[in-house]
């Protein structure tokens, strides 16, 4: 049986220690504390959503309780394996009286692309925190609207960025913050996999926004970010389609694009529906580097410095995620690498100026 002391220590991750004074990380060691937990309603029950609820069988902070989905068999099958009571079962017409259930705190919207806005839009309005896949919405705009609606309902809004929370990510981020790889002038992210049926809604304009560059580029963007630890100040992409049959008007197959930190560091990075074997971090420094394959698959993550390899126990990525989370929520708690929609946006600004880029050809100034 491992403890919660233990799983955080596995985790690489001390939820009292970093996010409390010391008197208050003494009390909240006290079991009222630990019995604290965010009871979570999934939207969409899908493949992710079906990973997530797993996820969270492991969770002692967080909860699923209810369920959002448009197809009565599986509110059903999701009934029967997850105990969760018929009062916390809604659909798509009347998920909005989810306001008046005080049994549940969050709502993870895990819908296709171009739902997250209105979707999560409509759990703030019911007075929800929300949690929403990533991209977190199909572009800046429609960011900014999502940012607005949770402000003026009072509710968090948090993206699933669950490397953020993988512990060996974080500690090749604790390098970098520490300046062991000197000054990091190089990031390279390869984020790729061979897209299957045609039919999928990753593969609809209207549903996804986009092609690769929405579901997996969004993945190196968000790496260059984070790994680099500072904000890029332009932007230049290139887009290559081999299947105009398959990667329609309005759907990407393979971008590479290159970001300018003001440091003047540089980004080079790929995203593809076409290729297998791309899920690669390169961070390089004046006086070292890290390098990570898998960087951001389910895991084991691997990685490596120039110090050698870097060593912390798997832990399911979507567990460590929501308990985090419901730290963030229910705690207060601050992540090292932040998951609110202020966060979200960022990489949406990005990935607008890359389309641009695409587009126009030219180098967009993100300043
Ligand atoms: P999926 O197709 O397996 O599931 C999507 C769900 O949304 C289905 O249950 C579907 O019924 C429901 N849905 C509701 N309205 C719909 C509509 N109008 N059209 C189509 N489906 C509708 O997809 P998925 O792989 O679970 O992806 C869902 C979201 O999760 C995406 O935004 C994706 O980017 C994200 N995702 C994130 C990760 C991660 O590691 N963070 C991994 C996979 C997917």
């Amino acid at each position: 049986m491992t403890s919660r002391r233990d799983f955080l220590q596995k985790a690489g991750l001390s939820t009292l220690a970093v996010s409390l004074p010391f008197t208050d990380a003494l009390s909240a060691m006290s079991l009222e504390r630990e019995d604290k937990v965010l009871r979570v309603a999934i939207m969409g029950l899908g493949s992710y959503g079906t990973r997530v609820a797993e996820a969270m069988k492991d969770c002692k902070r967080a909860k699923l309780v209810g369920v959002i989905s448009g197809t009565p068999s599986k509110i059903e099958a999701w009934k029967q394996k997850y105990g969760i009571p018929a009062k916390n079962c809604y659909n798509y017409e009347n998920y909005h009286q989810i306001k008046d259930n005080p049994d549940i705190d969050a709502v993870y919207v895990i819908t296709p692309n171009s739902l997250h806005k209105p979707h999560s839009i409509g759990v703030a309005k019911a007075g929800k925190h929300v949690i929403c896949e990533k991209p977190m919405a199909l572009n800046a705009e429609e960011g900014r609207e999502m940012i607005a609606a949770c402000k003026a309902a009072g509710v968090h809004l948090m993206v699933g960025y669950r490397m953020h929370f993988e512990a060996k990510t974080l500690e090749v981020v604790k390098k970098q913050r520490a300046g062991e790889f000197g000054k990091t002038l190089f990031f390279q992210g390869l984020s790729g996999f061979m897209i299957g049926d045609p039919t999928q809604w990753r593969l609809n304009r209207e549903l996804a926004g986009g092609g690769s560059m929405m579901d997996i580029g969004v993945y190196s963007i968000n790496g260059a970010r984070y790994m680099l630890g500072e904000e890029p100040i332009w932007v230049t992409a290139q887009e290559v389609k081999t299947d105009p049959v398959k990667f329609k008007q309005g759907v990407d197959e393979t971008i590479t694009f290159q970001m300018g930190f003001p440091s003047g560091a540089v980004a080079s990075c790929l995203s593809t529906y076409s290729m297998n074997n791309l899920d690669k971090f390169f961070l390089n420094g004046t006086k070292g580097f890290a390098e990570m394959q898998p960087s951001t698959g389910y895991g084991p993550i691997q990685a490596r410095t120039n110090q050698g390899p870097i060593e912390a126990q798997h832990i399911t990525h979507q567990t460590t995620q929501m308990e985090e989370m419901a730290a963030i929520i229910l705690d207060g708690k601050k992540p090292l690498i932040p998951v609110d929609g202020e966060e979200g946006l960022k990489d949406l600004v990005i990935v607008d100026a890359i389309y641009e880029a695409v587009r126009t050809g030219a180098r967009i100034s993100l300043i």
